[in-house]
């Protein structure tokens, strides 16, 4: 049986629209912060190699220097200070390593928890037991975690660690009993999972929206790009055509249950909009400032400080605000 059967049941009688805090943001906020030109988000990356799995379609060997080094805590806590002082609401732990294999994570979950700012962390769970979720339940935190299938057998071979999806279940399970999944005044829930399709995971994939949506809990769902490590792995993985073809298996199936789900769950959210045009992006290990994390541009350093670096990006920023005017329309 799947670990996902043993998860509480659903007590949730209208399972959408969700809005996942830190990934949904209120359109008038991001409008004002574009007409004040301000940022709403800091994203800090961590370095790669400080990450407790292998997973077989790992992107980021393909951006990164293997390094052993730290994020700079005193650095990024001062980041924190000053970006509070320019407007920006949210701070976003995504995307390179695992945030919690950096006892670093806690610092700045502190001075966030002082400052008022949300954090947004996308973790795979794995190093999350009860008694981190329950201290977590006080912070303004929000969590997306890594479920490609609830398949142990195939998450851990995916993942390259053994006992990788038991250890990650608990933390979903935790998660639930502490009521991340449950919303605020607002609207707004605190639990999301994001879901990588690739060739054979894709009836998998379904499992795990639904489920997700049973709970309240956001399914963000990407496709695999074949990219970094992945390029040695087409065998599990599949290649351009197989990739594509499990997307729209996901896609159909979703579509099938509700069209206004699909576009619900595959049209672009609030949060990429802030990402693209409200987002201020540092890498650690270097420290280096980055324009966008797809064109990789980079246009400073920690050292300077975040309002002249913010100033220095205006004519990009511009030509990106304009190209996502048409999906703020099509959100509200
Ligand atoms: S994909 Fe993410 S969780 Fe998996 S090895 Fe790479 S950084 Fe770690």
């Amino acid at each position: 049986m799947r670990s996902g059967e043993y998860f509480p049941s659903p007590e949730v009688e209208k399972p959408e629209p969700i809005k996942l805090k830190g990934i949904d943001f209120d359109i008038e906020d991001i409008e004002r912060a574009w007409e004040r030109d301000r940022p709403l988000q800091l994203s800090i990356s961590f370095p790669r190699e400080k990450c407790n799995l292998n997973c077989v379609y790992c992107f980021t060997d393909a951006y990164r220097e293997k390094t052993q080094q730290s994020v700079d805590v005193a650095k990024s806590v001062e980041l924190l200070e000053e970006a509070k002082n320019l407007g920006i609401t949210n701070l976003l732990l995504a995307g390179h390593g695992e945030p919690f294999s950096n006892k670093e994570i806690w610092p700045l979950l502190e001075k966030a928890r002082e400052l008022d700012l949300h954090v947004t962390v996308f973790t795979n769970g794995a190093l999350l037991n009860a008694t981190a979720i329950e201290k977590l339940r006080e912070y303004p935190v929000s969590f997306v975690v890594k479920v490609n299938s609830f398949d142990p057998e195939k998450e851990n071979r995916i993942s390259g660690v053994k006992k990788y999806a038991e250890k990650r279940d608990e933390a979903i399970r935790a998660m639930i009993d502490a009521g991340f999944n449950k919303p605020d005044k607002n609207g707004f829930t605190r639990m999301g999972v994001s879901i990588m399709v690739y060739k054979d995971n894709a009836d998998d994939a379904g499992e795990v929206i639904d489920w997700a949506l049973e709970r309240r809990i956001l399914p963000m769902v990407s496709g695999t790009a074949l990219t970094g490590k992945a390029v040695k792995h087409l065998d599990i993985l599949g290649n351009q055509e197989d990739l594509k073809a499990a997307f729209r298996s996901v896609e159909e199936r979703v579509h099938m249950r509700s069209p206004e789900l699909h576009k619900q769950l595959f049209t672009p959210r609030s949060g990429q909009v802030v990402f693209n045009t409200l987002t201020v992006f540092v890498e650690y290990p270097s420290g280096s400032v980055i324009s966008n994390v797809v064109q990789r541009q980079n246009i400073g350093h920690v050292k300077e400080t975040l309002s002249a670096i913010w100033e220095r990006n205006e004519k990009e920023r511009e030509k990106q605000i304009e190209m996502s005017r048409d999906r703020i329309n099509a959100l509200r």
